[in-house]
């Protein structure tokens, strides 16, 4: 499968990702705030994800902010991902 990740400022400049799938639904959104090098999970989703242009609304976990950012489908940059991501911390599955 492929996927796409965004990334974008907060209002209290965290940074936001998220990994899109190929229909740009969100796979796992994060924040990150660079002045206190902590990262935490950002619920995320996409608004209008089949049209060309489409927004990611996320809940900023450092200030509880909605933000909503506008992205172009075009400006996205595919990557191929061997599995899927949430998948590579799974644990495996106990041998029987
Ligand atoms: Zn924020």
């Amino acid at each position: 499968m492929k996927y796409a990740r965004i990334i974008t400022a907060c209002e209290c400049q965290a940074k936001l990702f998220a990994d899109l799938d190929e229909k740009r639904f969100v796979l796992r959104g994060w924040a990150k705030d660079m002045r206190r090098k902590q990262e935490c999970t950002a619920p995320a989703h996409t608004i209008h994800a089949e049209a060309a242009k489409f927004q990611v609304a996320w809940l900023c976990p450092f200030c509880n902010r909605n933000t909503l950012r506008a992205f172009d489908a075009t400006g996205l940059s595919w990557r191929e991902a061997p599995v899927p991501p949430e998948a590579e911390t799974a644990e495996p599955a106990p041998a029987d």
